[in-house]
């Protein structure tokens, strides 16, 4: 068997949101598409990915150096031992060659994206959902059934006050989600206190309230919100501090005793295993958010998850950033704490089975082979497109 083709384009995310930080208005995202020559059901089996959100599309990096890579090597070099399946692992290893260590991001959500790609093509190869393939190889084939999903939303717009919020949280509630996260950092500490507080109110429990400042902070405003937040003993304090900063971040975990999550925006082993040695972090309480995709991969991410076992931390201290079916499956196979959903908010790219329901804070893993793109309408029309 060998890889035939593999194809990306780039869509736009057209979201009108915006965060303590930036907003979305030119964000975009890659599709990829890895076509086989296995054929399952009459058809060539392909695996599909996208780059997660928040990070743009990366097709002129896939072009001119992954997808040729791939597709020059000697098609047994990237199978299994056995012959008869994609080993992804090694397919990250191809692309790797001639790569110069460290400055991450440049290429690593073009390779994560093509790696997960090619996991969805293995895992419909081994006809099993993509979580109980992770599970096989790097969890003793134990899996979660079904997963903690909280919500992601409460950011800032134009006209939305505390009443709106409140409403808001509500709905959400009202979908079956019983863990929310909220943005800060968009207006003053006061301000945003007192959305906390109306928040935690409606909520009733301070162990289902995060907060996501999205690394907007300068290290007085930190600071400042660290001491203004920490009475509330929050579920998390997510990125008080950019995320390559340890020492502040050292700082904030000082004066702040619950938990505080970051980690969205690392991406390689290193970057977290400097994280977790430098950045005062408790790996009693602390939330690390690794985004796979843009990371490298699963298989990059099994590095960093034994990484983190070996200094001490649980697979359920990860919450991996991104709510749609990859990181589901993800947090399924590899047994992770739980997983984030944006229901309605990244267009297409928000969320998982157009039939998928959470209940009472839980979603079921799907059981479809591979990711299941293909229960996902909207999505699944623009991949299609690129077979
Ligand atoms: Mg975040």
């Amino acid at each position: 068997m060998r890889i035939v083709d593999i194809r990306e384009t780039s869509i736009a995310l057209k979201s009108d949101l915006r965060n303590a930080v930036f907003d979305f208005s030119e964000m975009t995202t890659s599709v990829v598409a890895v076509i086989t020559d296995v054929i399952r059901d009459g058809k060539p089996v392909a695996g599909f990915a996208f780059n997660s959100t928040g990070r743009y599309a990366c097709g002129a990096q896939m072009r001119a150096r992954f997808i040729p890579r791939i597709l020059k090597a000697p098609p047994e070099s990237l199978l299994d031992v056995a012959g008869s399946n994609l080993d992804p692992e090694k397919i990250l290893a191809c692309m790797m060659q001639r790569e110069k260590p460290g400055g991450h991001t440049e290429r690593s959500v073009a390779i994560g994206t093509i790696e997960v790609a090619c996991w969805d093509a293995a895992a419909k190869i081994a006809g099993l959902p993509l979580h109980a393939l992770i599970a096989k190889k790097y969890n003793k084939n134990k899996y979660l059934s079904k997963v903690p999903c909280y919500v992601g939303g409460g950011w800032y717009a134009p006209g939305k006050g505390i009443p709106e919020l409140l409403a808001e949280i509500r709905e959400k509630f009202d979908q079956g989600y019983r863990t929310m996260k909220i943005k800060v950092g968009g207006m003053s500490i006061p301000e945003d206190v007192a959305r906390v507080e109306a928040a935690l109110k409606l909520i009733g429990d301070s162990a289902r309230l995060a907060v996501d400042a999205n690394a907007g902070f300068d290290r007085e405003r930190a600071l400042a919100y660290a001491k203004a937040l920490a009475p509330y003993r929050l579920r998390w304090f997510e990125e008080p501090t950019d995320p390559l900063d340890y020492a502040l971040l050292a700082e904030v975990a000082a004066i702040y005793e619950a938990p505080i999550g970051t980690g969205e925006n690392l991406f390689s082993t290193q970057d977290v295993k400097n994280l977790i040695t430098f950045g005062g972090l408790r790996a009693d309480r602390d939330i690390i958010q690794t985004d796979v995709p843009q990371s490298y991969g699963i298989a990059q991410f099994g590095k960093t998850l034994a990484m983190m076992q070996e200094r001490g931390w649980s697979p359920q201290s990860v919450f991996p950033h991104g709510g749609n079916q990859m990181t589901l499956h993800i947090v399924g196979g590899f047994g992770l704490g739980g997983c984030e959903a944006y229901p309605g908010v990244f267009g297409m790219f928000a969320g998982f089975a157009d039939d998928a329901q959470v209940e009472d804070g839980w979603l079921k893993l799907p059981d479809r082979p591979g990711i299941g793109f293909e229960a996902q309408n909207a999505l699944y029309a623009e991949m299609r497109k690129l077979l």
